[in-house]
C-alpha cells in the first residue's frame, strides 16, 4: 500500500523541505519508488531536486486545478532519484482559487494523487510554512504526517495550532489521518535546550517522537545550491548518514 506522508510545520526554516528531499532520496536509494510533490510556492523542493522551478511546462497548481493530468507534470529526477511534481510561485493563486470553490476544495490534491498514488511506495508532500488550504490539501490526501522541528524555545508553541488542525481533519475530511513521526533537525545535543525540549517531545509524543536526528551540518545546507540531495552530494557526510538511517526507521515503522 503506497503511503502519502505530508512534511509539514507552519513555522519557516524548521527544515521540512530538507527533510523531504533527502528522506526522498535516501528512500529512492533503498529502492522505494517515491514521488515528491512540492506544495510550497517557494518551490525550493523543486530546485533542490535539480529542477528549475522558472521553466516548468505544468505544476502542481495545474494538478489541483483539474487544469492538468499528474501524469503531465510529473518529473523524473534521474540524479536525485526520485519522480518530482514540481511546484512554484503560481501556487499562491491556487490559495485564492481554491477558497473560491463551492465544495471538494479540500479534496482536490488527494483526488489528482489518486490517478497515480499505486504508481509509487510513498509519496512525499513538501508543505508550505502556513496553516493555509494548500496545507489542508496535504493533510486530506495523506495517511500521515511527518513533523520536522528544530529543539527551541518557541518550537512546542506552534506544535499545538498543527495539531488542532490535524484534529480538525480528522474530524472532518480524512479520519485516518495519523502523526507518523516528530522529527528533530538541525540537531545539536551539547545544547541543554535541545536535551529539555527533547525530553517534553518525548513526554508528550511518546513514540511518535523518532529516534533518529539530523544534526546541523554545513553539507546539508550547501546541497541545494548543487540541485542534489546531500546523499548525492557528500554521501559520507554526517548529514547524509543520518537522512539514510531516517529513511530505515520509517521504513521498519510504516512498513514502507
Ligand atoms: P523549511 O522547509 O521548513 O522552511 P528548510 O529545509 O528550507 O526549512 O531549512 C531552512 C534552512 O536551514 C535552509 O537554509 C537549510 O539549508 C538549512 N538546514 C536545514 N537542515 C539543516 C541541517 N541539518 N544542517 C544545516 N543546515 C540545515
Ligand atoms: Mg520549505
Amino acid at each position: 500500500m503506497t503511503k502519502i506522508i505530508a512534511v509539514t510545520n507552519q513555522k519557516g526554516g524548521v527544515g521540512k523541505t530538507t527533510s523531504a528531499v533527502n528522506l526522498a532520496a535516501s528512500l529512492a536509494a533503498l529502492d522505494r519508488r517515491v514521488l515528491m510533490v512540492d506544495l510550497d510556492p517557494q518551490g525550493h523542493a523543486t530546485m533542490g531536486s535539480g529542477v528549475d522551478k522558472h521553466n516548468l511546462d505544468g505544476s502542481v497548481l495545474d494538478v489541483i486545478l483539474g487544469e492538468k493530468r499528474p501524469v503531465e507534470v510529473i518529473l523524473d529526477c534521474p540524479e536525485a532519484g526520485y519522480a518530482l511534481m514540481p511546484g512554484n510561485g503560481d501556487l499562491t493563486a491556487a490559495e485564492v482559487e481554491l477558497l473560491e470553490r463551492e465544495d471538494g476544495r479540500e479534496r482536490s490534491l488527494a483526488q489528482a494523487l489518486g490517478e497515480v498514488s499505486n504508481e509509487y511506495d510513498v509519496v512525499l508532500i513538501d508543505c508550505p510554512p502556513s496553516l493555509n488550504m494548500l496545507t489542508v490539501n496535504a493533510l486530506t490526501a495523506s495517511n500521515g504526517v511527518l513533523i520536522p522541528l528544530q529543539c527551541e524555545f518557541y518550537a512546542l508553541e506552534g506544535l499545538s495550532a498543527l495539531l488542532d488542525t490535524v484534529e480538525q481533519i480528522k474530524d472532518s475530511v480524512n479520519p485516518s489521518l495519523e502523526i507518523y513521526g516528530i522529527l528533530r533537525t538541525m540537531f545539536d545535543s551539547r545544547n541543554s535546550l535541545t536535551r529539555d525540549v527533547s525530553k517534553q517531545l518525548r513526554d508528550y509524543f511518546g513514540d511518535a517522537l523518532l529516534k533518529t536526528t539530523i544534526p546541523r551540518n554545513v553539507r546539508v545546507a550547501e546541497a541545494p545550491s548543487h540541485g542534489l540531495p546531500v546523499t548525492k552530494y557528500a554521501r559520507f557526510s554526517r548529514g547524509s548518514q543520518a537522512h539514510r538511517v531516517l529513511a530505515k526507521e520509517l521504513i521498519r515503522r510504516l512498513s514502507l
